[in-house]
Order: C-alpha cells, then structure tokens, then sequence
C-alpha cells in the first residue's frame, strides 16, 4: 500500500516570492512519512528542484510534442521536474470543457512520460441534488481512467465541485458512500484497485482535515486554498 498523500493544488497562484512557504513547510515536514506534493503553477517547477517534496504539474497537453501554443506535454512536466500531474481537474473541465475522453489521454500521456496521473472527478450541485452522484462518479471513472492504470501510475482525487473553495464540506457520510464507490469500482476493475489511492478535495483545513481522513478509503486529501501558506498545510499533513 503506497503512503497517504497529502498534495496541495496552488492553481493559478504563486510567484518566486511564493516558495518561502515550501521552505517553511520543509522545515517542518521535511522528513514526514506521508508523502506530501505541491502543483505550483508550471512556471514554478524548475524553482522547486531542491525541495524535498514531489512536484506535479496542474494539468498536460495529451500529445507528446507539436504545434499547441502554450500547453505543455506530460514529458516537459517530467523534464522540469515533476514527478505528478493533476488531470481532470473541475477547472479544467469548466474553463477548457475538457471530457472524459480528452482526460483518459491526458492520463495516458501522463504515464508514457513516466508521471503518476491524479485524475480528479466529483459531481456538480446539480448533480448531487439530483441523486446522480455515484451515476456521475461511474462515468467518469469509467471515462477518465485508463486501462492501464495502477497503484502506482493513478491516485483518483475526488472532489465534489460544490465544495471547491467554498467553505462547503460533505458530511463524513457522504465522504465515506462515495470513496466506497470508488473503492469498489476500482477493485472491480483492477487487480490492485485496493492499494489505488483515494484523495478527498474540496474545502479541506486544519480545522476539518482529521475529522475527514477518519473516514475509509480517505487516503489523503488534495487541498486549494489552505496549501498556499505554510501555516494553513502544515496542520493538515500532521492530522493524516
Ligand atoms: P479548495 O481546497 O480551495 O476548496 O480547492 C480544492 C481543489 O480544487 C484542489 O484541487
């Protein structure tokens, strides 16, 4: 079974003045036996070289190399120093209407670079409301995640939309249906679907991280907001 995660999501914040908090952050958890990964915009990873902590990219581009203006491929992520990469993230599939066919790609060329792909998935508003969650979460694992996948190439980070960066947190049993969904979809599909890593996302905190990483098949969490400051993260990777 591979360690717990905690991995922070920086988006679109951060400059160089920014990695001070990765510093402060090492100076705590430097050698933590939970692993602990930071996506700083791209224009971050090659600053990040020295840190201790995995690096991972917010998003890649599905093909190797070519004429697409301003993406990035998967191998130039691994090239500049990451070792993961976020993929499909809501924002990604709000902001650049990407599918579940487009994020099985991204995935693929994710593991051809050799980057272990955190394939994000969760249901809007609407969907909870209307009872399709779990409905919601089989499509996209079915679409998003590729044969290939295994313990070691895939962490499935879910995060209902609803609870990105907004103060809004599921219920630990809400939590707990669907990671158990999860679960059973990728044992259902993989042969080491048990050891596959299960993030929870969405308006994680210091104040509510130990209550969710309490919950089965929460084996870690991938955090907005509170991973921008060193003294938001920090309680989060001591409470799992
Ligand atoms: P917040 O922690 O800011 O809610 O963001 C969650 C998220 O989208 C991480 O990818």
């Amino acid at each position: 079974m591979p360690r717990k995660l905690a991995a922070g999501n920086w988006k679109m914040n951060g400059l160089r003045a920014s990695l001070i908090e990765l510093k402060h952050l090492e100076d705590k958890h430097g050698d933590a036996d939970v692993d602990i990964l930071i996506c700083p915009p791209a224009t971050l990873i090659g600053a990040c070289e020295d840190t201790p902590f995995d690096i991972g990219g917010q998003d890649c581009h599905m093909g190797e190399s070519g004429a697409h203006t301003g993406d990035l491929s998967a191998e130039m992520l691994a090239d500049a120093g990451a070792s993961y990469v976020l993929t499909g993230h809501s924002e990604r599939r709000t902001d650049h209407h990407e599918t579940d066919e487009m994020i099985a790609a991204k995935s693929q060329a994710s593991y051809d670079a050799g980057l272990i792909a955190v394939i994000c998935i969760g249901e809007t508003l609407a969907e909870r409301e209307a009872e399709t969650t779990l409905a919601v979460i089989d499509r996209q694992l079915a679409g998003s995640v590729p044969d290939g996948a295994d313990h070691e190439n895939t962490v499935i980070a879910y995060e209902p939309v609803w609870a990105i960066g907004t103060g809004k947190v599921p219920t630990t049993a809400q939590i707990a249906e669907v990671h158990a969904h999860i679960r059973s979809r990728l044992t259902a599909r993989f042969a080491d679907g048990a050891h596959m890593r299960i993030l929870y996302g969405g308006s994680v905190k210091g104040s509510n991280a130990a209550e969710i990483f309490s919950v089965a098949n929460v084996d870690g969490a991938l955090v907005g907001g509170a991973s921008l400051k060193a003294a938001d993260f920090s309680p989060i990777i001591t409470a799992l």
